[in-house]
């Protein structure tokens, strides 16, 4: 069975990138039957933010990708905090250290600068550790223990480093990248264990896909680069590695890779709550995520997330960087948009709506958002239909240019008569006065219908106009096009 997993480092806000890859893993587990586990990766203290896992559960369950086993529903390979599971990694450490496949390093900061100095070029200029120690580390491991451990209780800071064989080709199969192949001549001796004790990273990612029992790993391609180090680690501690998929880069809609900074320089939102705070819909978000790197291999684009879990196809994700787009997700969340009801678009609207305009009726609400429902991008934009909420208190000056004529005031009052006189208030039977009107005095239509339209609702354009009419409501209409005509 299927068991994959979403590990985030809760360092800051659950960002986009970090969703799309919960997504993946999320369509991979649903549609095999398996199960999504999320771990909280919390080793690094320095860069730990308590808010952190909150905002990625809140972020999770706003996209409706349910947690199967993870910190708050626990499950048979917890716990699933990095930070309560120290006993693994250090049991983990100390085989790959008895087996020649780790040593413990003293090297002090001060020493590694120095050797990155010597080996510093304009061809290298940012060499790695180069484990010039290693040979006497590992010898006095091997020779003389009793050193090695003479020092570690004397409380000289080490750490615990991956002993990387020298001239050794590591290959693999990725699933979206195909094979992909390492020197590990180029792979520096990646420490395992920090000196304050915590293992990094890589030793706790590998220990825990281990007894977790991760079958498939879908992560960023950021990653890829580390799967020499992984591999190495699996194969000294006898264990079989998972299957690996890593997604290819978001990039900028400029170009390059699309980092906090690019984006924030471009006025995209990173961070999950920032989109669902700007009023999109967790649907449209999901549907845009999805097809940022995968393609069902047809035009089509729109799919609910049980359409998703069906059609996804690990096969189909791309290997080259795809480019952000506001403008698609705008048109994403514009289509699912159309697929609610006014009622839910009333209730998603409602905050946006009330912060502008104050308490507002409930059936008013519901009436403008079926009113405005194809024209909408973002629920929120509701908000932004402010005849719908209040009589205007400016006219489009370019539209009264255009549409106001000479004749317009009269005719206005003239249909403000008629309205207040028709009972039934529909939308044939506004349109029927409207057309009685432009008979009896011998007019075109839209000589009535333009100037109406900005004496209802100071704008120039929009729904239909006895569509909007009705919404607005007889007595404020009336009241509108009285004081427009005056
Ligand atoms: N903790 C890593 C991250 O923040 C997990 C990478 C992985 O999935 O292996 O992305």
């Amino acid at each position: 069975p299927v068991r994959v997993r979403f590990a985030p480092s809760p360092t800051g806000l659950l960002h986009i990138g970090g969703l799309r890859t919960a997504l993946y893993n999320y369509l991979l587990a649903r549609q095999t039957g398996g199960t999504f586990v999320l771990r909280i990766e919390d080793t690094d203290r320095s860069r730990y933010v308590p808010e952190a896992e909150q905002d990625i559960l809140d972020g999770l369950a706003w996209a409706s990708l349910t947690v199967d086993e993870g910190p708050t529903q626990g499950g048979d390979a917890g716990p699933y905090r990095q930070s309560e599971r120290r006993d693994l990694y250090a049991e983990a450490a100390q085989r790959l250290i008895d087996g020649g496949h780790a040593y413990v390093a003293f090297d002090t900061p001060e020493e590694i600068e120095s050797m990155k100095e010597r080996h510093r070029s304009d061809a290298n200029p940012n060499p790695t550790y180069d484990a010039s120690t290693r040979g006497e580390m590992a010898n006095s491991l091997t020779l003389d223990a009793d050193q090695v451990q003479y020092r570690i209780e004397r409380g000289d800071e080490h750490v615990v480093r991956l002993m990387v064989p020298e001239e050794e080709t590591v290959m693999f199969t990725d699933r979206v990248r195909g094979d992909v192949v390492f020197e590990t001549a180029t792979v520096d001796d990646q420490v395992l264990v920090k000196s304050d004790g915590m293992p990094t990273y890589h030793l706790a990612n590998v220990v825990d896909d281990h007894h977790m029992g991760i079958t498939d790993v879908i992560r960023g391609e950021e990653w890829l680069s580390s799967v020499p180090k992984h591999l190495l680690m699996y194969r000294a501690l006898g264990w079989t590695p998972p299957r690996l998929a890593h997604l290819p880069l978001i990039m900028s809609p400029t170009g390059g890779k699309l980092s906090k900074r690019s984006a924030d320089r471009l006025n995209i939102p990173v961070s999950v709550v920032q989109y669902r705070e700007a009023g999109f819909e967790p649907e449209a978000v999901v549907n845009f995520l999805a097809l940022l790197g995968w393609n069902p291999g047809d035009d089509r684009e729109l799919f609910t997330l049980d359409e998703l879990v069906t059609v996804f196809d690990v096969e189909r994700i791309g290997k080259s960087g795809v480019q952000f787009s506001m403008d698609k997700l705008l048109w994403f969340n514009g289509q699912h948009l159309r697929q609610l009801s006014p009622e839910q678009i009333a209730e998603r609207a409602r905050p946006a709506v009330e912060a502008k305009h104050g308490a507002v009726d409930a059936a008013a609400l519901v009436a403008a958002a079926g009113l405005l429902r194809e024209r909408l991008d973002k629920t929120s934009d509701l908000a932004d239909a402010d005849y719908l909420f209040g009589d205007p208190d400016a006219y489009d000056p370019s539209g009264v240019k255009k549409r106001w004529k000479d004749d317009s005031a009269r005719l206005v009052a003239l249909y403000a008569d008629r309205l207040e006189a028709d009972a039934d208030f529909t939308e044939a039977s506004t349109e029927a006065a409207m057309r009685g009107l432009a008979e009896d005095e011998a007019v075109g239509f839209g000589r009535i219908i333009h100037p109406v339209r900005l004496a209802a609702t100071g704008t120039p354009a929009g729904a239909g106009m006895f569509e909007t009419l009705v919404v607005i409501g007889r007595e404020a209409t009336v009241r509108r096009l009285r004081k427009a005509a005056d």
